[in-house]
C-alpha cells in the first residue's frame, strides 16, 4: 500500500494519472506533464527535447 507521489507537486498519482518522463525518470501527475514532449514541465522548460 505505497502510495506514488508526483515528483514535482507530491500530489498522489491515481492509476490512471501516472504520466512517466522518459528524460528525468520522474513519474508525474497531468498538471506537470507535458504529453506532446512526453516530458515533464520542468525538462520541457530546460528543453531537453532537442538533447537526444
Ligand atoms: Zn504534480
Ligand atoms: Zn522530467
Amino acid at each position: 500500500m505505497s502510495a506514488i507521489l508526483c515528483s514535482s507537486c507530491g500530489k498522489e498519482l491515481e492509476d490512471d494519472n501516472i504520466n512517466f518522463c522518459i528524460s528525468c525518470g520522474g513519474l508525474f501527475c497531468s498538471d506537470e506533464f507535458d504529453n506532446n514532449s512526453e516530458l515533464c514541465q520542468e525538462c520541457v522548460k530546460n528543453g531537453c527535447t532537442s538533447l537526444f
